[in-house]
């Protein structure tokens, strides 16, 4: 099939890619000239495992072009999906659209013989309407059936996830539109991968809903994370306890500095602001961005008063995308830990494996080194605030000589308490109890609060044990 791919970021590169790996003719089309020169090159302009691989495959076997001819593009598809962003607008939280009906604008001039076009970005209940609107209104002539196919894959694993995918939701009232969508996921389906069929609004509401649902999963865990710190237990253990209830299931439920990402923070703010427009408010949705809101840079205050004095100290911040395996540092909760840290007068180094040429133009005043090592150099404190597997390598005794402090604030619980203790560590996780007295809370009940404590305690064993058990559930 011909298909035409408009928006070449995360999901538009990722989807255009698989859809030639699946054999149709696609067309990614973006109107940033600087990307698509790059794809012309062979240069990715996202970091996504696997998919320069994909790419190079799929444009030698003459599948896959890369353009900024929008209307090119078009005129020879039998599918266009619409895969622009669709980010918080400014002010009031509602998504903002207007790159999704610019592009409609530029593509219903440009329909020629039956069409579908596909909303691939995830946009509010009702957008599907308003574009099947504005392509009348441009192109009376046009003969075309707009339909939602909502995208549910993640960074860091979007190839397998689009290839193996837990279901497609496709949503529409046209039949002719639903025979094309399954034409164009034919190859995935006779793999026994489900496909939903549903009416449109449900299928823009279905994404809203499942990444709502996300967030308050670890938005609840995090709460309970600091209950139990307060009662001196370890959330790890609370995660697996209610994890392996297959009503509940393991994943997301891991504790740490609050959800970020290009897409949990706006969707959810969207849903909430779709919900008030309809007059049925979603209370829980409206906690749980207040809650995880207040969590990101309250996490950064709290590495501040663990270090007692902060004015004059250095504060070394490992991790600085939203999550491990992507270079994406939309609303990454590292940007409000460090300027939290900022504000109170630490001055921060920082390194990641990935997100270092954005966070450049997203933070101030931040050393950055590629090499980790070189990060902690001379700090008061190392913070980790993403889950790189490239962390969980490192030498915990070099980075120990290599600082001036003994504080280490993982706030991925990526370390077991016993490792940091061996290590000669005074830390401080999430969800778990500290070693070490932070400035105005009070000592758990049962806790290791000990300073400097050198021996390891029972419990301080079984969370290793625990941690070690536990890491193959995460919140992807
Ligand atoms: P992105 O910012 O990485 O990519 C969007 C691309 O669209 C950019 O390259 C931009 O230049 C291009 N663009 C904008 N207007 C255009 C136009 N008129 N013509 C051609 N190109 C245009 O965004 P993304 O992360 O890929 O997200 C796209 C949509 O998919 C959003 O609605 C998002 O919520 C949704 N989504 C994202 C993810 C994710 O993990 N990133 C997952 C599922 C769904």
């Amino acid at each position: 099939m011909r298909v035409a791919m408009i928006g070449s970021g995360y999901v538009g590169l990722v989807s255009g890619s698989c859809f030639a790996d699946f054999g149709h003719h696609v067309s990614c089309v973006d109107n940033d000239a600087s990307k698509i020169e790059k794809l012309h090159r062979g240069i990715i302009p996202i970091f996504e495992p696997g998919l320069d691989e994909l790419i190079d495959v799929n444009v030698a076997a003459g599948r896959l072009v890369f353009t900024t001819d929008l209307a090119e593009a078009v005129r020879n598809a039998e599918v266009v999906f619409i895969a622009v962003g669709t980010p918080s607008r400014r002010g009031d939280g509602h998504a903002d659209l207007a790159y999704v009906y610019a592009a409609v604008r530029e593509l219903a001039a440009s329909l020629s013989d039956f069409t579908v076009v596909v909303t691939k970005s995830t946009v509010p209940v009702g957008t599907g309407d308003e574009i099947e609107h504005i392509i009348r209104e441009v192109n009376p002539a046009a003969d075309f059936a707009v339909m939602s196919n909502p995208e549910f894959l993640k960074e860091g694993a979007a190839i397998a996830d689009f290839q193996e995918p837990d279901r497609i939701v496709i949503g529409g009232s046209d039949e002719r539109g639903f025979a094309q969508m399954k034409r164009v996921y034919e190859p995935i389906c006779r793999r026994g991968y489900p496909l939903l069929t549903m009416d449109r609004r449900g299928a823009e509401l279905t994404k809203y809903a499942a990444n709502a649902l996300l967030a308050t999963k670890i938005t609840f865990i995090n709460e309970i994370a600091d209950l139990c710190e307060k009662v001196g237990t370890n959330v790890e253990h609370i995660s697996r306890g209610i994890g392996l209830d297959t009503r509940i299931g393991a994943r997301f439920l891991n504790a740490g500095p609050g959800y970020g990402g290009s897409c949990f923070p706006k969707d959810t703010l969207a849903l909430m602001k779709t919900a008030h427009d309809f007059g049925a408010p979603q209370r829980i949705v409206e906690s749980v961005v207040m809650v995880n809101e207040n969590r990101k840079r309250a996490m950064g205050r709290r590495i501040v008063e663990a270090m007692e004095t902060s004015r004059g100290k250095t504060a070394a911040v490992l991790g600085l995308t939203f999550k491990a395996n992507t270079d994406d540092m939309r609303d990454s909760p590292s940007l409000a830990v460090i300027r939290a840290l900022q504000d109170a007068g630490v001055k921060v180094q920082a390194s990641d494996p990935q997100g270092m040429k954005h966070a450049g133009d997203m933070i101030e005043d931040v050393a950055f080194s590629e090499d980790p090592y070189d990060a902690v150099m001379d700090a008061d404190v190392v913070v980790i605030a993403t889950e790189w597997e490239e962390f969980r390598r490192l030498d915990l005794s070099k980075i120990k000589a290599l600082m001036r402090g003994t504080l280490f604030v993982d706030l991925r619980n990526v370390f077991s308490p016993s490792e940091l203790e061996s290590a000669g560590f005074q830390h401080l996780g999430v969800g778990r109890p500290a070693q070490m007295r932070i400035a105005g809370q009070e000592e758990a009940p049962g806790g290791e609060g000990a300073h400097g404590s050198a021996g390891e305690s029972a419990s301080v064993k079984a969370v290793a044990e625990l941690h070690v058990s536990y890491q193959g559930a995460t919140n992807e």
